[in-house]
């Protein structure tokens, strides 16, 4: 199946020979501006938000940086996108070899998640399913009695730090196998093939599931949606749907378990006599203290203002320090200078 090819250089605004730390800076300055907490229009702020988070994590990671750009010469943007031969991780592969005869034929898609069509065929989970243990569960009894439980389907789900925190309801559409209503799933009506599903038992649709996003989900946790995998043939139970977590990256604070880290700027004359800034967090900003004779790089801890655990208890917030010297001074500040060199006894090569 074809996917609309996504240029994550033009989501983020910079050339494809920007360096880590462009894109870094364009990350932040656009989720800055789009995150769906702040911005006005939440709808349109969210969608952009997730395209943004998309190709920052794209090119981001240099592995998957350089996976993406070597499509090179088989994309074209806007145009629908068809997988080089030889990529293994494209499509099912194998996994739609293993499914029940007739079949609904389409591959399962998802919307709602966050990721495009399009990063879940490149860097998705799905490739991998069935060495990763997914496919087709047990069952094997069923089997030999002709029934045939459904596959599993897995997907990845964007979720947001502050979703992470406070827990939320997604709405997620697959457009997946289900039984056929007119045969119930047997593939025939009065011994004759049935015409709604052409004896396949199983019709594609596209059905939309609330699905709770719990406080305290982790990188790469798996929420499981019992029943709504693919139809299972024959009379067989459905599979189940596997939602994988992805923790969107954030324009102010890195994750770290469960701790976060954001980086704060001080004057040097802050980190020298100490004193007290307000650092954001993601339930608000608290003030903190820095204390005299903080050193560039030195981090400062505020319990319990970090990711939720679970089983109770929420991780860190860290702060870093960076000392930040100015680069222009006027003549009063810089005859201040002076005075501090010829009388200050500190020599930090000593
Ligand atoms: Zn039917």
């Amino acid at each position: 199946m074809p996917v609309q090819y996504k240029d994550y250089y033009e989501s983020l605004g910079v050339p494809r020979t920007a360096s880590a730390d462009d894109l870094k800076k364009a990350f932040r300055k656009l989720a800055r501006e789009f995150h769906p907490d702040v911005a006005k229009n939440k709808k349109q702020a969210e969608e952009r938000f997730k395209e943004i988070n998309e190709a920052y994590e794209v090119l981001s990671d240099p592995a998957k940086r350089k996976k993406y750009d070597e499509l090179g010469p088989n994309w074209k943007s806007g145009a629908d996108f068809r997988p080089p031969p030889g990529w293994g991780s494209f499509g099912r592969g194998g996994a739609s070899a293993g499914r029940g005869p007739g079949g609904a034929g389409d591959e399962f898609q998802f919307d709602g998640t966050g990721f495009s069509a399009f990063f879940e065929q490149l860097f998705g989970s799905r490739g991998g399913r069935g060495a990763a243990g997914f496919g087709r569960g047990g069952g094997f009894a069923e089997e030999e009695m002709g029934a045939e439980r459904g596959q599993d389907i897995e997907g990845d789900i964007m979720v947001t730090l502050e979703e992470a925190v406070r827990g939320s309801v997604r709405s997620v559409s697959v457009r997946h196998a289900v039984a056929c209503e007119q045969c119930g799933g047997a593939g025939q009506r009065n011994r004759r093939p049935c015409g709604a599903c052409g004896g396949a038992g199983q019709v594609a649709k596209t059905e939309t599931y609330q699905v709770k996003i719990p406080a305290g989900v982790t990188e790469g946790q798996r929420l499981r949606i019992a029943g709504r995998g693919e139809a299972g043939a024959g009379g067989g139970a459905a599979g189940d749907l596997y939602l994988r977590v992805r923790l969107a990256r954030h324009p102010d604070f890195e994750v770290q378990d469960h701790n976060l880290i954001y980086e704060a700027e001080v004057a040097p004359w802050e980190a020298v006599l100490g004193t007290s800034i307000s650092v954001p967090t993601l339930t608000g900003h608290v003030s903190i203290k820095v204390p005299p004779g903080t050193q560039n790089g030195q981090k400062l801890r505020v319990r319990g203002r970090g990711l939720p655990q679970r089983g109770g208890g929420s991780g860190d917030l860290i702060v870093e320090t960076r000392v930040e010297v100015p680069k222009r001074i006027t003549d009063s500040e810089r005859k201040l200078w002076e005075q501090l060199a010829r009388e200050s006894h500190f020599n930090p090569r000593e």
